[in-house]
């Protein structure tokens, strides 16, 4: 099977040990791409670095509802856009987390306008984190649609409303390992994505998907998921590895073809 992993934390410190095994049972596993999230300033950085010291990473660049608490609107956007200089291929993750509240929502919201104006100038994607925020986040991918954004609602466990609109715009819906869970229960969902707006992702070092559960998830495992969603959705989990992985390309702007 070939496939990206669309979203993964590479970048992580508990990855540190032996990241370079997770990488090579990566692409052992079939992966031709990961793509390393940068959640913060600071965690961009070094999945920049990484992707310079592994072909196999691609890279992104944003700052996570959960890190929003001390967003600077100037100096920390001014930061970002020279990370994006140097190669990312996306914004995010970014987005709103009411679950966790972690941050307050008034900065959550600042930073993730700033983040979606900032996609609309550089013309490139964000990918979304959404956590019972769905109305919010709505408003807000409607108005960054109008200008011209696409973007990936990422580790998507939301409504089918919300997904809907979202592909309404163009946009991409992606799942983890979560749908293996024996908790989900929305196979609605896995099926109403259109086949050519469906991603998969590791989400690692979170989520690792059954039989996993609970250890430190890594890109390799993500053909599990990739299995299940396929169970679901009645197709060859090769051809849809092979679909996911055309999307993330297609998305992302870039191509893993030689
Ligand atoms: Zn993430």
């Amino acid at each position: 099977m070939r496939y990206i992993d669309s979203h993964s934390h590479l970048a992580d410190a508990v990855f540190d040990e032996d990241r370079g095994a997770v990488i090579e049972r990566a692409a052992a596993a079939g992966a031709a791409a990961v793509v390393c999230i940068g959640a913060s300033l600071a965690d961009a950085a070094r999945a920049r670095d990484l992707a310079s010291a592994y072909p196999l990473l691609r890279w992104t660049a944003g700052i996570h509802p959960q890190e929003a608490g001390s967003f600077d609107a100037d100096s920390d956007i001014a930061a970002l856009g020279a990370l994006l200089d140097a190669g990312a291929v996306g914004i995010g993750e970014c987005g709103l987390d009411f679950h966790y509240d972690n941050a307050p929502r008034l900065r959550q919201h600042e930073a993730f306008e700033a983040q979606l104006i900032l996609a609309a100038e550089r013309d490139l994607p964000v990918i979304v984190h959404t956590r019972e925020a769905e109305s919010d986040t709505a408003i807000m991918i409607d108005r960054a649609a109008r200008d011209g954004v696409v973007g990936v609602l990422h580790c998507y466990t939301g409504s089918l409303a919300l997904a809907e609109r979202a592909i309404g715009y163009g946009w991409y819906v992606s799942f983890s390992g979560i749908i293996t869970f024996k908790s989900w229960t929305d196979l609605a969902l896995l099926r109403a994505i259109p086949d050519d707006r469906v991603l998969v992702e590791s989400d690692a070092p979170y989520l690792a998907p059954v039989p996993w559960r609970g250890k430190r998830n890594e890109p390799a495992l993500v053909v599990h998921t990739i299995e299940r969603l396929a169970e679901v959705r009645d197709v060859a989990p090769e051809l849809l590895a092979e679909r996911c992985l055309e999307n993330t390309e297609r998305l992302f702007g870039f191509t893993t073809r030689p």
